[in-house]
């Protein structure tokens, strides 16, 4: 499968799977990283690196999917236990580049938040309402608006549904 570059120097590719627009995706994704923190950065790939076992296991997992399991409404999702990154192909088709910046820099705040080891110990904070709002306020303090994000959402949400890979238009 191709692969496109999202850090090339760290070893991180998105693989092309072609349910949506994964080049633009990952041209957003290159603009959006260096907008974070520092820290943020190297928590993520100093996490990365220590989990990772190349060539077998280059981590993280980043895929533009059509879907996944029983999570419908959400557009993007970082999973902990397998350093995996999703986002659903129709908003990342359809989002203006600013918002799909604060969907991929919302996501890479939780991943961040977990490198950085901010969670860990407190046993009931992981994936609950809390982490959600710390994430967002994370999110803001980065200087991504994350009211934009929901309104964005809230808009397109019909719009989303209907589309898919094959109605796209081609440019
Ligand atoms: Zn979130």
């Amino acid at each position: 499968m191709n692969k496109i570059a999202l850090l090339p120097r760290h070893g991180i590719y998105l693989p092309q799977m072609g349910y949506g627009n994964d080049a633009k995706f990952a041209r957003v994704f290159r603009d959006t990283w260096p907008r974070l923190p520092l820290w943020a950065r190297r928590a993520m790939l100093a996490n990365w690196r220590t989990k990772s076992s190349p060539p077998l296991l280059c981590l993280p997992h980043i895929k533009v999917l059509d879907s996944w399991a029983r999570r419908k409404k959400e557009v993007g999702i970082y999973f902990p236990a397998r350093e995996e990154i999703l986002f659903r192909a129709p908003a990342v088709d359809l989002m203006p580049d600013e918002i799909l910046s604060v969907l991929i820099s919302h996501e890479l705040a939780h991943a961040a938040s977990y490198a950085a080891a901010l969670w860990f110990t407190n046993d009931g904070y992981k994936g609950t309402q809390d982490e959600e709002f710390a994430t967002r306020d994370m999110n803001w303090g980065w200087g991504f608006e994350e009211d934009e994000l929901d309104a964005w959402l809230h808009e397109n949400n019909s719009a989303m549904q209907r589309h898919c890979r094959r109605g796209r238009k081609k440019k």
